[in-house]
C-alpha cells in the first residue's frame, strides 16, 4: 500500500514527519520546531546544490524566511489537506486573503466578491485594494448575480463558503464552471471546512484560503493563514508575491499547527456531532426562529450540503425570538459559551451578532426584530451545553 492510497485521516499522521538520521538510524516522531535565521552551507558546492535544486522548482532553504523543515512540513500538510499542488503559509487568515488579492489582481482589475465572505474582506478593499486601483463588486454568490455583474476587466471570483455568519453553501462546482467560462479564477475561503469537512479545488476552485488559527490549529493558541493552490500557472505568480511582500511565520507557530492538524479529524467530527445535538436541541425550543448549520437538515443549504461536503463542525449561527435586550441577557447569562470572536479551538464560544453586521448579506432575511448569535460548539460534554443554554434562555425571558 503507497501512501497515496490511504485515507486523508491516515495521511495527515504521516506527512511532513522527521527523516531518520542516517548516522544513528534514528528519528523523532515529532518534527521539532526548527528555528533559525539563516543556514550555514558546508562549502560552496552545497550552495551551488541549493540554488540548482530551487531552479528546478524544489523548496529548498537558504534563508530563514521562508522557514525550513518544520515549515516545509506544515505546507505538505495543507497540500494534503487542499488536495493543492502547492500551498504558502501566512501569519495570519487574514494576510493569506491579502497575499492573493495581491498576487493576482492588478490595478485596472474587478474582482467579483461574495457577500457572505468574512466581514475584513471589505475593509481590505476599502484601505488597500482602493488605493491600488482594484474595483470590487459585492453580490450574492450564485453564478446568476456574478454574471449580472460581469465586466470586461473582472479578473477574479472571491466566494466563501458556507459563508461567515450565516453559513449560506454556495453552489462552488456551479461557481466554477462559471469562472473557467469566463476565464476568471475561483477563490475561496475555505476556514470553514479547513480542507477535511470540504475539498473547493476537487469542486473546481482555482485557489483555497485557510486561516489556520481555527480548525488546523485547533487550541485556540496560534494565528496562522495557508494558499492553497492547484493551478501551476498562479504558482509562480503567488510564489513572487509571496516572496516580495516578505511574509514569515514562526517555527512555534508552524510546530503547534503541526501538532493540531494531527488530531484535525478526530476534533472536526467530534464538534460536528455535538453541533447536531444542539441543533436538535434548539429546534425544540419555541424562542428559535431559525438555526443555521448546513448540515442540519432544516437548513435550506442542505441539499448543497450533503452533495459538496464530507463533514461537518462545530459553527451554527441562531436567530432568536428574542428583542435586544432579552438577547443580550442570553448572551450574558451564557456560563460555558464564552463571550468572543474567532472559531474552530477546543473551546465554547458565543459571538453577538450586531443587526447592522448581517445587513450586507443578502441571505439574511430578516427584519431586525429577532436576536442573532453565533455559537461555536466546542468539545465539551454536550449535555453541559444543553444545560448551559437552557438556564441562559430561562435568563433571558426573566
Ligand atoms: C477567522 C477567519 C479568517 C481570518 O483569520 P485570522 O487568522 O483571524 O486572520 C478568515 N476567514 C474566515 C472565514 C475566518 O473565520
Amino acid at each position: 500500500m503507497t501512501h497515496r492510497d490511504t485515507k486523508l485521516e491516515t495521511r495527515l499522521l504521516h506527512t511532513g514527519i522527521a527523516e531518520f538520521n542516517p548516522k544513528t538510524g534514528l528519528a523523532p516522531v515529532t518534527l521539532p520546531a526548527v528555528r533559525t535565521s539563516t543556514v550555514r552551507f558546508q562549502n560552496l558546492q552545497a550552495l551551488d546544490n541549493v540554488v540548482a535544486q530551487r531552479e528546478a522548482g524544489a523548496r529548498p532553504s537558504t534563508y530563514g524566511r521562508p522557514g525550513l523543515e518544520t515549515h516545509v512540513a506544515l505546507e505538505e500538510v495543507f497540500c494534503e489537506l487542499e488536495g493543492a499542488k502547492r500551498s504558502f503559509l501566512a501569519p495570519s487568515g487574514l494576510s493569506a486573503i491579502s497575499l492573493v488579492f495581491l498576487a493576482l489582481l492588478s490595478k485596472g482589475d474587478h474582482v467579483l466578491v461574495a457577500d457572505c465572505v468574512y466581514g475584513p474582506v471589505r475593509y481590505l478593499d476599502k484601505t488597500v485594494l482602493r488605493r491600488m486601483g482594484i474595483e470590487v463588486s459585492y453580490c450574492r454568490g450564485t453564478p446568476e448575480d456574478m454574471q449580472a455583474q460581469l465586466r470586461p476587466e473582472t479578473r477574479m471570483v472571491y466566494v466563501e463558503s458556507p459563508g461567515s455568519l450565516l453559513l449560506e453553501m454556495l453552489d462552488l462546482p456551479a461557481l466554477a464552471a462559471f469562472a473557467r467560462d469566463k476565464g476568471l479564477t475561483l477563490v475561496t475561503d475555505n476556514t470553514w471546512g479547513a480542507g477535511y469537512a470540504y475539498r473547493p479545488l476537487a469542486l473546481g476552485a482555482h485557489v483555497s484560503v485557510v486561516a489556520g488559527t481555527k480548525y488546523v490549529g485547533g487550541h485556540a493558541d496560534l494565528m496562522l493563514g495557508a494558499v492553497a493552490v492547484a493551478d501551476e500557472a498562479l504558482v509562480q505568480q503567488i510564489t513572487d508575491t509571496h516572496y516580495a511582500l516578505g511574509y514569515t511565520i514562526s517555527a512555534e507557530d508552524a510546530w503547534l499547527a503541526l501538532r493540531g492538524v494531527r488530531t484535525l479529524p478526530l476534533r472536526m467530527r467530534h464538534h460536528a456531532h455535538s453541533a447536531l445535538e444542539i441543533c436538535r436541541f434548539l429546534a425544540a425550543k419555541p424562542e428559535v426562529a431559525r438555526i443555521y448549520h448546513p448540515a442540519w437538515q432544516e437548513d435550506p443549504g442542505h441539499a448543497l450540503w450533503q452533495r459538496d461536503c464530507l463533514g461537518s463542525n462545530g459553527l451554527m449561527s441562531v436567530e432568536l425570538k428574542l428583542n435586544y435586550e432579552q438577547g443580550r441577557r442570553f448572551v450574558d447569562a451564557l456560563r460555558l459559551f464564552s463571550i468572543g470572536f474567532s472559531w474552530g479551538g477546543f473551546e465554547s464560544l458565543v459571538q453577538w451578532v450586531e443587526p447592522p453586521t448581517l445587513k450586507p448579506h443578502s441571505y439574511w432575511q430578516g427584519k431586525g426584530d429577532t436576536t442573532v448569535v453565533r455559537l461555536h460548539v466546542g468539545l465539551e460534554a454536550v449535555e453541559d451545553l444543553c444545560a448551559d443554554l437552557e438556564q441562559a434562555l430561562a435568563a433571558a425571558l426573566a
